[in-house]
């Protein structure tokens, strides 16, 4: 049975945020638990639904808690302020009680703004976890969590229901400041309006910041046994991250070689160099290959898609565990996002610092011009490299005609070859093209031709 397989049986928590996401005007709250198992039914989730209602219990009304609590909702007060940390804390503990598969619905208009960053690196750790989620308004930009569906909640309550299993569930009251549970309504409401309790809430208040749970994390790990021995394959865009003037480009692979066996890596490493090399060197290419570095050729334009479409191809069929590095700029949450779903070992190479811990999580990340330093710093470990430089020469490929050749004078004839030309400039034509018809349905989109003339003077 696969992963998949297994989370459609798999434990679904529901987190929801009872101010950001209320039950609206008209629907009945009996209704909450019925139509997120009906949701889940939809999409054929089984397993047992648990769900917690967060929210200051005493601003909700009590026949709405009375809902809830007969259909088997557990019910937190926490105040609004705090509810995104609380919610989150629990999430964590949830996390480490419960191993994946399981499935986690998170009912809130703050994904994006609060829970966004920290959830997704945490699914890159451990993958497995499928999360949905539930809002009232639509988050304004494409979020880095890999969602498996995304409701609008008053759809969802509006949706199929089931019969719902309440009558076995025990509910539970719980006041978040005096950890304490109640089993009845009118006890949990008679404590929250204790002097006992509106002490707690002022003496022990919850925080109102996120704590993060990825954020002390650390770069650079030794490798795992898994990894240890594993392939590793680089990726390398050579317009974030060229060959510096002046340096050997036979030194790349034993750089990188290098620093991988610091951190215990000692797997065969293949790498592929991307770049317009019409305008690479001939002395480079030639270096590259006699060092067994791939070389393809990509224009500035289509540079990240053939590298992504090359980096998709490899991931489709890697069956073992193997390592991959991204020797790019601005790749991260593409990357971010697919490792959500299948994971490798990650590498990431940079031509400077991102200015905040990126959200890609990677088990070693450098600095592209210390890590060509490697080698020069590092004899000994290049004498032990060398040992292993691949005996094949790398191939030259050409990424817009998809053709290859063995040697690298018949790839220069190629890229100078009008076949190669006429290519290379029907692409360009194409991505014109598009970026125009692009901006034409921006201009009608934002400025549609009614507002410009009425605008006009
Ligand atoms: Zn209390
Ligand atoms: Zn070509």
């Amino acid at each position: 049975m696969s992963l998949n397989d297994a989370a459609k049986t798999g434990k679904i928590a529901v987190w929801w945020d009872m101010k950001e996401c209320p039950v609206p005007e008209g629907i009945d709250a009996h209704r909450v638990r019925p139509s997120i198992e009906g949701g889940f039914k939809e999409l054929g989730y089984s397993g047992p639904v648990s769900i917690t209602a967060y929210g200051d219990q005493k601003q909700t009304p009590e026949y709405l808690l009375r809902a809830l609590s007969s259909t088997g909702v557990a019910v937190v007060h926490v105040r609004s302020e705090s509810t995104c940390a609380v919610m989150y804390e629990h999430m964590m503990n949830w996390r480490e009680e419960n191993p994946p598969p399981a499935i986690m619905m998170i009912i809130t208009n703050q994904m994006l703004d609060v829970f966004d960053w920290d959830l997704a690196r945490l699914q890159q750790q451990r993958t497995g976890y499928h999360i949905c989620l539930a809002y009232t308004i639509r988050q304004r930009a494409e979020l880095i969590v890999d969602t498996r569906k995304e409701w609008l909640w008053e759809k969802l309550l509006l949706g199929t229901t089931t019969s719902t299993s309440a009558g076995e569930l025990s509910t539970v009251f719980h006041c978040e400041y005096c950890s304490l549970d109640c089993q009845s309504l009118n006890c949990f409401k008679e404590h929250l309006s204790t002097k006992k309790h509106q002490l707690q809430e002022v003496v022990r208040p919850k925080p109102t910041e996120l704590v993060s749970a990825t954020k002390r994390w650390g770069k650079n790990y030794a490798a795992t046994p898994e990894y240890a021995t594993a392939k590793i394959h680089v990726w390398w865009d050579m317009f974030d991250c060229p060959i510096p003037d002046g340096y050997d480009a036979r030194r790349v692979r034993p750089s990188l070689e290098g620093a991988f066996k610091e951190l215990g890596y000692s797997g065969p490493v293949s790498i592929t160099a991307f770049g317009d090399h019409t305008q690479t060197p001939k002395r480079h290419l030639q270096a590259l290959s006699s060092t067994g570095i791939d070389v393809a050729h990509a224009t500035l334009g289509v540079i990240s898609s053939r590298i992504f479409d090359d980096l998709m191809e490899w991931r489709g069929r890697i069956t073992t565990p193997a390592t991959m590095m991204i020797i790019s700029d601005g790749v991260e949450e593409l990357i971010a996002k697919l490792q959500q779903r299948i994971k490798f070992n990650l590498f990431w190479a940079y031509s400077c610092r991102p200015w905040t811990m990126s959200v890609v999580l990677t088990s070693a990340e450098w600095l592209w011009d210390s890590l060509l330093a490697v080698s020069a710093t590092k004899r000994h470990v290049l004498r032990n490299c060398s040992a292993s430089v691949v005996e094949s020469t790398g191939m030259f490929y050409c990424k817009l005609c998809y053709t290859k050749r063995t040697l690298l004078d018949k790839f220069i004839k190629h890229l100078s070859s009008k076949k190669h030309l006429s290519q290379e400039g029907c692409i360009t034509d194409r991505r014109r093209r598009a970026k125009k018809h692009r901006l034409f349905w921006l201009k009608e989109y934002h400025f549609p031709k009614s507002k410009r003339l009425k605008n006009a003077p």
